[in-house]
């Protein structure tokens, strides 16, 4: 079988072959992209789609790999970063931002915030593209992202591009309802407030999160969804979990929810940890938590 980069010689400018993605997540491990993509525009990308979808080559998108545990085989086809410039526009229009979904989280809620635009305050701290942030629908106590969210524009799965419009989209806790290949562009709908009030809560949010991540020195990962109306961290934690270590990856004893991972950890590792504490929470809880993580 042709290897995906000859397929798609039309795309060898923007395409890098056999591409370690350990340097692109956030644990910084992990095996190879068969290729890694980083499209400069939307038409680029969209071809670049098309040429998959007519090869049957499969297309990952990789925002800034906070949430994604990549195999130590690595993975076949392409994986796409939206890192050109082109993708990472932040722009203010009366209560309305418009950002792209390379750009990061934190540049987002700083531009709102220093616009005089609320809503997005709270959730600073936690790591991830835009494009990440509403696939997931990222959330905190008081907010998740997508009730502020006015229209995505994507790609769907035949190469085009399309607006999703607010009737159409449903956020759900941890996930939004599309299943389109790539989140280009969103416009948020924000309330203005004073930048002194706002700017307040921020730090108040900074300082919070803060107290629950890893330290700056180790890397970490959130595993499981919440199951309704309960707390993962909670489930962990009494079923004993909390410091139970398989390799170089550990429950977090910051936030049971979380692993923190020591540099060169097998990602094999970091999968028998979490069959280990999903079977103790099944057999204590008779209940099942599901991946948050996206294992490629
Ligand atoms: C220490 C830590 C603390 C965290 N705290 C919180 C928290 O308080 N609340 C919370 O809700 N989450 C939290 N998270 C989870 C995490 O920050 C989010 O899931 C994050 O939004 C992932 O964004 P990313 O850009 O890194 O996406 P990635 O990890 O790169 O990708 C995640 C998924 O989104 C898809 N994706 C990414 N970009 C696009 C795109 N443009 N188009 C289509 N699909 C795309 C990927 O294919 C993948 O399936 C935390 C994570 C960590 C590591």
């Amino acid at each position: 079988m042709a290897n995906a980069l000859s397929q798609l010689s039309a795309f060898a400018s923007i395409a890098r072959p056999e591409e370690k993605l350990a340097a692109y997540t956030a644990l910084g491990i992990g095996g190879r992209a068969e290729v890694l993509a980083e499209p400069r525009d939307i038409a680029e990308l969209a071809g670049l789609l098309r040429a998959c979808r007519e090869k049957n080559i499969p297309i990952r998108v990789l925002g800034s790999g906070a949430n994604v545990l990549v195999s130590d085989e690595g993975l076949r086809g392409v994986v796409v970063r939206l890192s050109a410039p082109s993708f990472c526009r932040i722009q203010t229009k009366g209560n309305t931002v418009r950002a792209g979904c390379g750009a990061s989280l934190a540049h987002l809620i700083a531009q709102s915030a220093r616009s005089g635009l609320a809503g997005l305050e709270s959730l600073v701290g936690i790591p991830g593209t835009v494009g990440g942030a509403l696939k997931h629908n990222i959330s905190d106590r008081n907010v998740e992202i997508g009730h502020y969210v006015h229209r995505i524009d994507v790609i769907d799965t035949a190469g085009q591009t399309q607006t999703r419009p607010r009737d159409e989209l449903r956020f759900s806790f941890g996930s939004c309802n599309l299943d389109d290949p790539v989140l280009v562009a969103a416009d948020f709908e924000l309330e203005p407030d004073r930048a002194d009030a706002l700017l307040k809560r921020m730090r108040k949010s900074w300082i919070q999160r803060k107290a629950t991540q890893p330290f700056s020195f180790q890397s970490a990962v959130r595993v499981f969804k919440n199951p309704a109306g309960l707390s993962a961290a909670a489930l962990v934690e009494q079923a004993g979990l909390v410091g139970t270590k398989v390799g170089g990856a550990q429950v977090n004893d910051r936030d049971a929810n979380s692993l923190v991972v020591e540099p060169d950890t097998a990602a094999r590792d970091i999968l028998r940890l979490i069959e280990l504490v999903r079977a103790k929470v099944q057999d204590r809880f008779h209940l099942e938590l599901d991946l948050e993580i996206s294992v490629w």
